[in-house]
């Protein structure tokens, strides 16, 4: 087990960083959701998205849920991520894949789309969530994230998320990191930073080639005053439960229930998020009945 997610600060605290190797939660994540690799690629970005940006929040029970749908073949990839590091999500077509583009990429961009937005919902536990939008820039996902810390936020922000599939179909790596320039910072360290970030190998190779995340944040940050603030485990998770997708089942309404069950049908529900079974018996439907008029 690899996975660590890191909180540092560099340059006297001016620089923000948030950086994490994610290869056993998002190969769980493939195996569980059968991804093609495209669909993993994109999918296990974005579930390291969520797992950095969730591990931003300041309380247990808050979440930050990333939407990505640009209208391509994918569907919407959805993830949920907590303060812990924990990270939910689900991808509408895992099947999608597409040949490799001329750099020897997998084409997450094309499976994505352009025409949509990427929408970020932060609940934090008051009435209403704060919701955020900004149109998809390149559908690669790192580089729209850059785009809304920029334009949502006013932080700006160098992203990285990276996915290397096996030809077996697994994950080799994956990781990303978000960096960010807090205000006040002097636009010197800006500049050399980004020059910095351009001639480093990318992040997936310095991973492959044996560093941690740890000591691929010393390598970037050498010289400029890294401090490890903080380590987690970033970790695939689940809340579903019976009773969670029943009341679920309850929003079909007691005239479609009622049918479901003098029909004698079963009924089976999937959870998106990890594809767990969840089956209601003849009985259960019947007491899901009841439940419907004990409240009415
Ligand atoms: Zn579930």
């Amino acid at each position: 087990m690899m996975d660590n997610l890191i909180h540092a600060t560099a340059h006297d605290g001016f620089v923000r960083i948030i950086a994490a190797e994610t290869t056993d939660l998002v190969n769980e994540a493939v195996q569980q959701h059968n991804t093609m690799p495209t669909a993993s690629a994109a999918f296990g970005r974005m579930l390291t998205a969520g797992s950095l940006m969730g591990s931003m929040m300041k309380n247990p029970q808050d979440t930050i849920t990333v939407q990505i749908n640009g209208g391509g073949i994918s569907g919407g990839v959805l993830v949920t991520g907590k303060s812990d590091g924990r990270v939910k999500g689900y991808i509408e077509n895992p099947d999608a894949d597409l040949p490799q583009n001329d750099a020897g990429k997998l084409n997450v961009s094309g499976i994505i789309g352009l025409d949509g937005k990427l929408t970020v919902i932060m609940d934090l536990g008051m009435k209403e969530p704060y919701v955020s939008s900004v149109p998809i820039y390149t559908g690669e996902i790192a580089e729209d994230l850059a785009y809304y810390y920029t334009v949502s936020e006013q932080t700006p922000s160098a992203v990285a998320l990276g996915v290397l599939i096996e030809t077996d179909g697994s994950v080799k790596k994956s990781g990303g990191f978000i960096i960010q320039m807090l205000p006040g910072a002097h636009e010197m360290i800006a500049d050399i930073l980004m020059f910095r970030l351009q001639e480093i190998p990318n992040l997936t190779t310095m991973l492959c080639d044996g560093n941690t995340i740890k000591e691929v944040l010393e390598f970037i940050f050498e010289d400029m005053g890294l401090k490890i603030l903080e380590e987690k485990v970033p970790k695939l998770y689940c809340d579903c439960s019976q009773e969670r997708v029943a009341k679920a089942l309850l929003t079909i309404g007691e005239k479609d229930l009622q049918e479901l069950y003098d029909d004698n049908k079963t009924e089976e529900l999937v959870c998106h998020f990890c594809n767990t079974k969840y089956h209601f018996e003849h009985e259960d439907l019947g007491a899901l009945l009841d439940e419907i008029r004990k409240n009415a």
